[in-house]
């Protein structure tokens, strides 16, 4: 096992990053670089929300990463809704979600699904379940939910963490012994009313990939319930929900990273109503040692990091699980199957390549405009 210095940015100076661009006004949101870990929660949350111009924008942090909202309603409204998003963010993470916190689902799972009965699904989760095990098999297993046992050997959670100083690798071999416990193939549910999953001993689930997209489609299902607010934007790291319509009628504008500078970016989406956008890149967790970036996106097929020359990947689709399971998925593929796989739902695909080539689907050119100094 060799051990590193990380190189990740910590939670302050991306919260930091975020209230100094408030007011630049390139985009309504900026993807930016993620932080996860332990930080997340009471003691990392600061609601730096302020209400000006018939819009509510605040700064805040749920699950492991950044959450800016961007909230058009009146005054007395904006706040208290924006307050109710953060609370879902933090039950979805915390009730559902998360493979660390003992109170969620996903816990729960990977400590009893393995027993003899497997373990019982809520509905919810069951169709959540359903949903990644299809998207896993269409992308002929790139992207896969039963990575766990691999990104704990990894231990890519810690990657990001303040105060971690040093990284250890896993050796071959225990990246091999880690990739024999994963496989979504052997997964076995039974869905409808009584949903079971069934799930080898040492298989473990990492949702990582999905949740934030979850989030997205959470959040707008909220939106929808609450008609005083009449547009928002809410970017969680580099997933981003557009809903409803600005005030002066303008589209949505949605910066998406340049991976060779990540305070830049390579373009702006303009969209109209409501999208999701999510964006996975090798520069969001990651550690080097001699040269080599080792980042959070593993290629089930060998158990390391996905190693296809794309540097970064953005999908555009209604739906907030296909844009962050598929930016995965794509990550993994590179551009020729990716584009094949986003097509096949619906989705439009970005990818920023490692020589710095764009290459968009027919559908994204419709929405892309390029950043003039963005160079090749
Ligand atoms: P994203 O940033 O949405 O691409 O998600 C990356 C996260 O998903 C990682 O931090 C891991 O927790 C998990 N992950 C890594 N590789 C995969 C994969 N091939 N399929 C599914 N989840 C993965
Ligand atoms: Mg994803």
């Amino acid at each position: 096992m060799k051990i590193f210095f990380q190189r990740t940015v910590p939670m302050a100076a991306l919260i930091m990053a975020f209230i100094l661009c408030g007011g630049c006004g390139a985009a309504e949101s900026m993807p930016r670089e993620e932080a996860y870990g332990d930080q997340s929660g009471e003691e990392m949350r600061r609601n730096t929300g302020q209400y000006a111009e018939g819009a509510w924008r605040s700064t805040d942090v749920a699950m492991g990463t950044v959450i800016q909202q961007t909230l058009y309603a009146p005054r007395e409204e904006a706040s208290a809704v924006s307050a109710e998003c953060m609370e879902l963010l933090e039950k979805l993470e915390g009730e559902e979600l998360s493979w660390r916190l003992d109170g969620s689902e996903v816990y729960r799972i990977n400590a009893s699904a393995h027993e003899e009965g497997g373990c019982a699904l809520p509905e919810d989760m069951a169709l959540l379940l359903e949903q990644c095990m299809e998207i896993s098999e269409s992308s002929e297993g790139a992207f896969d939910i039963t990575l766990g046992s691999l990104t704990g050997l990894w231990n890519i959670d810690r990657w990001a963490s303040e105060g971690v100083q040093e990284v250890s690798l896993p050796s071959g071999e225990e990246v091999k012994e880690a990739l024999s416990l994963c496989g979504s193939e052997k997964l076995k549910l039974e869905s409808g009313p009584g949903a079971r999953l069934f799930m080898p001993e040492g298989m473990r689930l990492d949702l990582g990939a999905v949740g934030k997209g979850v989030a997205l489609s959470r959040l707008r299902t909220l939106l929808e319930e609450r008609p005083e607010v009449s547009g928002a934007v809410i970017s969680l790291g580099g997933s981003i929900l557009t809903y409803g319509v600005k005030p002066d009628g303008s589209p949505w504008r949605v910066a998406i990273t340049n991976p060779f500078d990540t305070a830049e970016n390579v373009g702006i989406l303009s969209l109209e109503g409501q999208w999701c956008v999510s964006t996975s890149g090798d520069y969001e967790r990651y550690v080097e040692a001699d040269g080599v970036r080792y980042h959070h996106i593993l290629d089930p097929a060998t158990g390391y990091p996905a190693d296809t020359r794309v540097r970064g990947v953005s999908i555009l689709s209604k739906d907030g699980l296909l844009s962050d399971a598929l930016s995965t998925a794509c990550f993994i593929l590179g551009p020729e199957k990716g584009m094949e796989l986003a097509g096949r739902y619906g989705a439009e695909a970005l990818f920023v390549m490692e020589d710095g080539e764009l290459i968009l689907s027919e559908g994204m050119k419709r929405y892309f405009t390029k950043n003039d100094s963005y160079r090749k």
